[in-house]
């Protein structure tokens, strides 16, 4: 016949009310002491404080109502005092005709599931601070980011400063050479197809004598009134340009030959109302139209014609306009 003490189980036999009727040497190797030591002491002596009321409150009514309890977790008082974890399962016997009720108890030391908990909740420290710690690199990389940025839009409005500059004239503030070369090549279209427009080359007329007489920085500050003037006259749509010296362009795009004249008469009022330390100021234009398909270099084509009107409307007595062949001109028409 089996003995109890055999069984490679910790095991236990108490009373309806918990009290110690029998305990193998399994579990005495746990709790410590001998059999008949323990015999009639509450089985609650085993367990901490926490499992006292554990098993008051929970494991005695669910014996009384359901006869059984499983796998319940909890730590016995070590034979060292120590508390050791155990899982816990019970069945209470009801009382026959030969005895009362008992209960017996197998008891199974749980170190592993401890030790596997210690280490899951070690996991999870762990975790929580690599988590926290990948927060404040993300953070970190964020305010990178947005400093990134903010570098990068301040470089870009430094170099629209810079291209401004380099496509202004710092003398007058109007476009510069450059400018015209840009508007111009942007509104030519493909060679062949249709295109209109006019430009006017503006030289000022005996502007040597204003620097003889009152010097250079005084002719500076005629130039800059001549600028302002022109500007003056210009329509929303016209682009004027300090070629260099005492010379101006007015492009206009999409303007024929005659309203080109307008604007070039209303140029030569608004200049004859300018004052100098001379007196009045007039200025020489000379204008060149393209209407007809694009050809070639369409502005290096329309300066030159408009540079020999220039030279005319010097020798026809100055302060006046002449208006070039019209452009592409017959043969490339
Ligand atoms: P015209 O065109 O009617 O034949 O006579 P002009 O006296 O205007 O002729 P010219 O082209 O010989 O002289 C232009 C003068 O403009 C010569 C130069 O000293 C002056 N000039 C050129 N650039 C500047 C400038 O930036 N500032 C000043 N003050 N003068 C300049
Ligand atoms: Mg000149
Ligand atoms: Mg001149």
């Amino acid at each position: 016949m089996l003995a109890v003490d055999d069984i490679p189980c910790a095991l236990m036999v108490t009373d309806a009310q918990g009290q110690v009727l029998r305990i193998n040497a399994e579990l005495l190797r746990i709790i410590g002491g001998r059999e008949r030591d323990w015999r009639g002491r509450p089985m609650e002596d085993m367990l901490p404080p926490a499992g006292r009321l554990f098993t008051q409150n929970y494991i005695f009514p669910m014996l009384h109502h359901a006869q059984r309890v499983k796998e319940l977790y909890l730590h016995l008082l070590g034979a060292d005092a120590g508390p050791v974890p155990v899982m816990l399962n019970a069945t209470r016997r009801p009382a026959g005709p030969d005895g009362e009720a008992s209960i017996v108890w197998a008891v199974f030391v749980a170190l592993e599931r401890s030790r596997f908990e210690a280490q899951l909740i070690q996991a999870r420290a762990d975790a929580e601070g690599l988590a926290a710690r990948l927060a404040a690199s993300n953070e970190q990389v964020e305010r990178l980011n947005r400093e990134l940025a903010e570098r990068a839009r301040k470089v870009e409005l430094r170099n629209l400063e810079l291209s401004e500059l380099s496509l202004t004239d710092p003398l007058t503030g109007l476009k510069n050479r450059r400018a015209l070369e840009l508007a111009v090549h942007a509104w030519q279209p493909a060679p062949g197809q249709p295109c209109l427009g006019a430009l006017l080359l503006v030289d000022v007329d005996h502007f040597k004598r204003v620097n003889d007489s009152c010097g250079h920085a005084e002719g500076d500050r005629v130039l800059v009134a001549l600028g302002r003037c022109l500007r003056a006259s210009a329509r929303t749509t016209d682009l004027v340009v300090r070629l260099g010296g005492e010379e101006f362009v007015f492009w206009l795009p999409g303007t024929d030959q005659g309203v080109a004249r307008h604007v070039a008469e209303r140029l030569h009022q608004g200049v004859r109302e300018l004052r100098t330390p001379l007196g009045t100021l007039s200025v020489s234009v000379g204008l060149a139209a393209w209407d007809g398909p694009a050809a070639g270099d369409v502005l290096s084509r329309m300066l030159r014609s408009a540079d020999e009107a220039v030279y005319e409307a010097k020798a026809a007595g100055r302060d006046r306009t002449v208006c070039a062949q019209p452009l592409p001109g017959l043969a490339a028409a």
